[in-house]
């Protein structure tokens, strides 16, 4: 169902297709829509069906074409569906199974919906509850979770400003919900300042071990 690519993934993202025909049930159909919205290919890497057969989309040893701005170091997963009542609980097994091989395969992944980083209402259903979620879009069901993971971190995480660069920008990203690329460049500064100002901290973008507390403590949001 799903072998590990060689590239870098830490976001799942689920989305639905905002169909509920029949003959739109397949992946085929959604490749030609995003063909002839000039995509070189289908935007999704796993497509799943009404009856919770699943496609294989675009390669996914190729970033997707599915989250405006979010689509490095991520999978896409689009559902056939556009009423949430119209989802099936085959698809919905389907999800999960997926979700669950992909997670084993990667020490800390989180999962998403399209909703999280647009104002779309993709994917419809609650799909927290669907895959179990957490609040930072771990599956609960499987022991390794982000949350414990950098609660014991965080004091052995080190301090960041800007031009930092590292593993641990990229989990300060992954805490922030902004683009992972690993470098504390504009954005990442301007996020941790949005977060700082909001637990009414003096709003510099300096990262200290009591900073890693408050977002390892704080609801999943995009600063
Ligand atoms: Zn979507």
């Amino acid at each position: 169902m799903f072998t590990k690519p060689s590239r870098k993934i830490h976001r799942v993202f689920i989305h639905c297709s905002a169909s509920d025909h029949a003959h739109h049930d397949n992946a085929s159909t959604i490749k030609s829509w995003h063909l002839a919205r000039g995509f070189s290919d289908v935007g999704y890497h796993f497509f799943i069906q009404k009856d919770g057969t699943l496609e294989y989309g675009r390669d996914i040893e190729k970033t997707p074409a599915a989250q405006k701005g979010h689509n490095l170091y991520t999978l896409a997963i689009c559902m056939h569906g556009l009423k949430e009542e119209n989802f099936t609980q085959a698809q919905f097994e389907t999800l999960n199974k997926l979700a669950v091989q992909i997670e084993h395969n990667y020490e800390n992944i989180s999962f998403h919906g399209h909703c999280e980083i647009s104002k779309k209402a993709c994917p419809v259903f609650n799909y927290n509850q669907v895959l179990d979620l957490d609040r930072y879009g771990s599956l609960n069901k499987n022991d390794i979770s982000l949350t414990p993971l950098v609660s014991t971190k965080a004091d052995d995480l080190p301090d960041l400003k800007l031009g930092s660069r590292g593993e641990s920008v990229e989990l300060l990203q992954r805490l922030l919900f902004i683009k992972i690329d690993g470098i504390f460049g504009p954005q990442t500064s301007r996020s941790i300042k949005a977060f700082k100002k909001l637990q009414n901290l003096y709003t510099s973008d300096v990262v200290k071990s009591y900073v890693w507390r408050l977002l390892v403590e704080n609801e999943k949001i995009s600063y």
